[in-house]
């Protein structure tokens, strides 16, 4: 018999086990992981340096990376936030630095460094790792007092269950069963795969630009006339910040937020939709026309392949012009308003096909989960289930890229810990 069992060995499974083992040194905690090895996102976490969290301290700012759980973490992040997520790693002589973007890791840029930590904390305090023991059945145990966990060939008993299984959809299918509401898992954090002549070749490059999704049927329609004009809709989704050019399609920062955002939206679309990218977000299209047409007053005698009139790299430049049907020789003098016309399009409202989407190597997640209406924030604890406790990606929430993803794992471990520790002191 156990006090606790922890079911999950990972991010916020351990992290749990520790913090209610130093708050209640005598309870009996167990972590129960199904695989041969403990902690192993963790492990790839961040390109292998573990993104451990984000350097950013105002919980209300905080909860806009949420895409979902933004509501619900405001009060959990008062509580337990990146600052605190630090003072864990430094008080335990792991060293972590904030990069430009934000992003915290540990300064060894190693992700073992984070392993190394929580499997010298939990065995200095006694917690019990079981691993290749995965949990196949949750039931009360026969006495009522507590959760009864078969794996593979055995029974086990424990007062309090924290469920932090990730997005394993056998135990969101086990949770259903006992009543739970599970929303349906979507992938979130994925890139866009796009065949089109104007990046390929280009990859590498890496553009500030603001990108949308518009409505569907803004699409349906071939000629750019009416495509102009449906622009004025309103976008589905947008967002801004580096256009990554990739050998498949377009990743980067804006990229990613749009596949966090747009989770479930996209899924519905089975990845087939279009997006508009302005290379040069400080214009529209309007006065993107407006000053190409100044352009053209000054700069008469020289062509306009070769004078690239906006900050955006050479090769991209290149790419627009000639997908604008502007000749290599022609000069600013020379050129058709319509060709101008078309050039600002290019520039500031690029559409592309997207079919299809690719994984993100450095960090990934799952949308869907347990729904956030059935738990208790305070606690952690589930509102149907006496005595149950969910941590990390096992509930809807997800995060966009950063460390985000993280500190949802460590702040629910933390709460539901303090909760299960004081409920069995
Ligand atoms: C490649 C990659 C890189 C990432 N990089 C980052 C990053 O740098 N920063 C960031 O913030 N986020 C990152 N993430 C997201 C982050 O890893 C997750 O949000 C986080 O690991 C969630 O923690 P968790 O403890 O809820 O789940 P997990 O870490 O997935 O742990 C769940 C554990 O439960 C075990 N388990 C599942 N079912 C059972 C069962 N029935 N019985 C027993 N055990 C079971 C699993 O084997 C697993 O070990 C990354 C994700 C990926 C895939």
């Amino acid at each position: 018999m156990f006090d606790v069992i922890i079911v999950g060995g990972g991010a916020a499974g351990f992290y749990a086990a520790i913090q209610i083992a130093e708050k209640a040194p005598d309870l009996k905690i167990a972590i129960f992981e199904r695989g041969k090895t403990v902690l192993s996102k963790v492990k790839v976490s961040g390109g292998g340096r573990c993104n451990v969290t984000h350097g950013e301290f105002s919980p209300h700012e905080l909860v806009t990376n949420y895409p979902r759980g933004k509501k619900e973490l405001l009060g959990p992040f008062h509580k337990h936030a990146p600052g605190d997520v630090m003072s864990f790693f430094e008080q335990r002589g792991i060293s972590l630095k904030i990069e430009e973007d934000g992003r915290i890791f540990p300064v060894s840029d190693s992700s073992q460094t984070i392993i190394d930590c929580f499997i010298a904390e939990t065995k200095r305090l006694g917690v019990k790792i079981l691993k290749n023991s995965a949990v196949k059945r949750i039931q009360k145990s026969e006495n009522g007092q507590g959760w009864q966990v078969t794996t593979m060939n055995r029974h086990y008993i424990g007062k309090k269950l924290l469920l932090a299984t990730g997005s394993n959809p056998k135990i969101w299918n086990q949770l259903a069963e006992m009543g739970h509401t599970i929303i349906p898992p979507v992938p979130s954090l994925f890139t866009f795969n796009i065949n089109d002549e104007r990046i390929r070749g280009i990859q590498g490059i890496s553009v500030d630009a603001s990108v949308e999704i518009p409505p569907k049927k803004a699409f349906s329609s071939k000629v750019q006339i009416k495509l102009k004009s449906a622009l004025k809709e309103e976008p589905i989704l947008e967002s801004e910040g580096s256009v990554l050019i990739t050998h498949w399609g377009l990743s980067g920062p804006a990229i990613l937020k749009l596949s966090a955002w747009g989770a479930n939206i996209l899924h519905g679309f089975n990845y087939q939709f279009r997006i508009n990218v302005n290379w040069t977000p400080e214009y529209t299209t309007g006065s993107m026309e407006n000053y190409l047409w100044k352009v053209k007053e000054t700069e008469t005698k020289k062509t306009i392949l070769r004078t690239r009139a906006v900050e955006i790299p050479r090769r991209l430049w290149t790419n627009l012009v000639r997908e604008s049907g502007i000749e290599k020789d022609l000069k600013w003098s020379d050129v058709t308003k319509e060709k101008l016309q078309k050039l600002a399009l290019q520039l500031t409202a690029c559409s592309f096909k997207v079919e299809g989407k690719s994984t993100f190597k450095e960090e990934f997640v799952t949308a869907g989960g347990v729904d956030l209406k059935e738990i208790n924030f305070k606690t952690f604890a589930s509102k149907l289930l006496p005595n149950i406790y969910f941590a990390g990606e096992i509930i809807n929430v997800d995060a966009i890229t950063g460390g985000f993803n993280f500190q949802n794992a460590w702040t629910g471990a933390y709460i539901a810990s303090q909760a299960i520790a004081e409920d069995l002191r």
